[in-house]
């Protein structure tokens, strides 16, 4: 049990759902805005798009009868009876967690199959739109099932408190993890990836899906193996689509956003325009609209410049730069389809992509893109206060990545843009947390150490959901008391007591001394030692 967001205990705090709540603020790329007009423009009539085509299947789901303990009773969200996902599968450590869902490694009780449950907490969902997204999500993976590049669901199934999607594990990390463990990279190389993600979307385009999100955090390894294949995922703001139809809801991931999407007037052709986008990524490794702001990467997005002047464009071949461009063609009439795109000679196997190695800086920069990335999602959990000791140690990895020049160290600044070009959007408060944990005596620069040892410290105040998983398992007659030895063991096997002595804990927390602890006490025991803890740091760092 060494990540408190892995809970397996129904309907309590160690719930990943509850786990989760501390990092629920909008702290992911992707965005949704003005899902409420999505009705409202003659131009969008058909913009729910909720119905699908006609060779959509039904949007019901996978998974088997329902073994719910409220037999009968209907999920608001899926429209069928409510099913514990926990009676099929043991829900493991967390994999990642996105802008509604977090994650989890599952394992099928039966099979010993492993899978991967994306849980969104139903609380999340506070508008109807958002509950026709996931409904949308469920009835897009359902009609895309088959295709071996896109991610297969297993089983959807919805509690009181979550919808969970059981899908197919991609356990090889992400695309540009495949590009960096080889260590070499040539336009060639580039162009066979391209050409995977092209298929994908042309596959989706013709079966009338357009993604919305495509960006490389999206698109996920099925194994570590080297030829293992490539997933598209997260249908999460995917749309059915008819031909003519257009869109106006403003979504997507900043860097990846198409101008019309801004403009608001839309098509499928957004999701050529961020595959261009990747395209750029891939070739140079970084992306071609930038800057500090959201506002100011749109406004660079809108004026739709993109530099193939700079390193290391001038030595990379022509025929890609034609191909860049046709795909950040700015009018989404001349773009490029993803059929044309397949057809052109970049692009095709021993085409015109030349198999010389790209310069040396463009793997660094893709390195360290892929470093900000991973850092990003674990600062995310740092704040929400869920990692484990080794995850925590995992870190350092992650800076070493960052830290370009090898110092040691890397600064505050160096910290913020990096997440900036990453797009990361850190609310102000975040943020803070995160530069407090990260900087304990205020220098303004990062060292690992330092960094590792605050996270331990932030982790730590999370602890109590350890706690709860702990205080249910040993209160198996559910009286809602543990006895002092029960305590004791609890202590031990969880690993939850700070270096401190177990039984000066113990008198502290049965302060009466009749051997029974209820959860209030046991949790107000360790909001106690917790805050002790913060309040020294922080005191240490503004005083020394
Ligand atoms: P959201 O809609 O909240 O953005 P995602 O579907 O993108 O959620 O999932 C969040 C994260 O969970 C991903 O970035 C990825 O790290 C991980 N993840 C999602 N699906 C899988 C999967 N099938 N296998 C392994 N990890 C996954
Ligand atoms: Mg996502």
């Amino acid at each position: 049990m060494g990540n408190c967001c892995s809970g397996n205990a129904a309907d309590g705090p160690a719930d990943s759902d509850a786990a989760d709540d501390k990092g629920e603020t909008n702290h992911q790329n992707s965005m949704r805005s003005d899902s409420n007009n999505k009705n409202n423009g003659e131009d969008n009539a058909g913009a729910t798009a909720t119905t699908p085509p006609a060779s959509a299947p039904p949007p019901t789901v996978t998974s088997p009868p329902s073994k719910s303990s409220k037999p009968g009773a209907m999920g608001p969200v899926l429209e069928r009876p409510m099913e514990d996902v926990r009676a099929t599968y043991t829900i493991g450590k967390e994999l990642g967690r996105g802008q509604f869902g977090v994650t989890h490694l599952c394992t099928d009780k039966v099979t010993g199959e492993q899978f991967a449950c994306k849980t969104i907490a139903k609380r999340k969902l506070v508008s109807k739109e958002d509950i026709e997204d996931v409904r949308r999500e469920v009835q897009i993976l359902h009609h895309l099932s088959g295709q071996p590049n896109i991610v297969e669901l297993k089983g959807a199934y919805e509690d009181k408190q979550s919808v969970h999607l059981v899908m197919e594990l991609c356990a090889g990390g992400e695309l540009f993890d495949r590009i960096i463990a080889k260590g070499h990279y040539t336009e060639r190389a580039a162009a066979s990836l391209l050409r995977t993600i092209v298929q994908i979307v042309h596959t989706f385009h013709s079966m009338g899906v357009i993604h919305r999100d495509l960006k490389p955090e999206n698109f996920l390894l099925l194994s570590k193996d080297e030829n293992a294949p490539l997933k598209a995922t997260d249908f999460g703001l995917s749309v059915f689509f008819k031909e003519g139809e257009m869109f106006k809801d403003i979504v997507g991931s900043a860097y990846y956003i198409a101008p019309e999407v801004l403009k608001r007037k839309y098509g499928p052709e957004v999701d050529i325009w961020s595959v261009g986008v990747m395209l750029y990524i891939l070739l140079c490794g970084v992306p071609p609209f930038w800057a500090e702001s959201e506002h100011g990467i749109f406004n660079a997005i809108l004026r739709g410049h993109v530099d193939f002047t700079s390193d290391p464009w001038p030595s990379i071949s022509p025929s890609a730069k034609d191909l860049v461009s046709n795909m950040l063609n700015s009018d989404p009439k001349e773009r490029f389809t993803a059929a044309q795109v397949l057809d052109h000679p970049w692009i095709k196997e021993d085409g015109e992509a030349p198999d010389k190695p790209l310069d040396n800086a463009v793997l660094n920069r893709l390195k360290q893109f892929r470093a900000m990335n991973q850092f990003k999602k674990v600062a995310l959990r740092v704040i929400a206060g869920c990692l484990s000791e080794e995850e925590i140690m995992g870190l350092k990895e992650m800076f070493k990545g960052m830290d370009t020049d090898n110092s040691g160290t890397i600064t505050i600044e160096e910290l913020k843009q990096g997440l900036a070009k990453q797009g990361t959007k850190l609310s102000e408060q975040e943020v803070k947390q995160l530069m407090e944990a990260a900087d304990a005596d205020g220098n303004g620069t990062i060292d690992y150490d330092e960094f590792i040892t605050a996270t331990m410290q932030m982790n730590r105040m999370n602890r109590e959901e350890h706690l709860y998983t702990a205080f249910q398992y040993f209160d198996k007659d559910n009286s809602g008391f543990i006895t002092t030895e029960e305590l004791e063991q609890a202590l031990r096997e969880f690993n939850m007591h700070d270096g401190r002595d177990i039984k000066e804990i113990l008198v502290e927390v049965d302060g009466d001394n009749d051997g029974l602890i209820n959860y209030d006490e046991f949790v107000a025991m360790m909001r106690k030692g917790n805050t002790d803890a913060a309040t020294r740091k922080r005191r240490d760092s503004n005083y020394t």
